[in-house]
């Protein structure tokens, strides 16, 4: 890879729109699917936040799977915590990728852009 070959971004004009906040910026800030640093930290904050969600679902999934079917005395209890609490991160972990590919792989357009001078509610779509 490399050398003289062009890249995607010698496509661009130096400054580009961003598609999701539809704020122009530098290419060297932007990726090929032309989102800036700011919205791709924003995207894996929120795919975050989800993957916490899908991690705690998992981990309770494996807790009621643990009480139920392996139905452990209180002596090893404290192993099953670790058990549940590490299904937890590894599920947290996953989702979070697959949310965050999912949102790539979406790419909705101007998810980010706040509209001149509306505020909250944007008309229903
Ligand atoms: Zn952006």
């Amino acid at each position: 890879m490399g050398g003289s070959r062009p890249t995607w971004r010698d496509r661009y004009p130096d400054e580009v729109t961003c598609v999701r906040c539809l704020e122009v910026k530098d290419t060297a800030h932007l990726d090929r699917l032309l989102w800036c640093d700011t919205c791709r930290r924003r995207a894996r904050e929120r795919a975050s936040w989800w993957g916490w969600l899908g991690g705690v679902l998992f981990g309770g999934a494996v807790a009621a799977y643990i009480w139920f079917a392996i139905r452990p005395s209180t002596l090893v209890i404290g192993g099953w915590v670790g058990t549940v609490l590490m299904a937890v991160w590894l599920g947290a972990k996953a989702s979070r990728e697959i949310i965050y590919g999912a949102m790539r792989f979406r790419n909705r357009r101007a998810v980010e852009a706040v509209p001149p001078g509306g505020d909250e509610d944007a008309p229903g779509r």
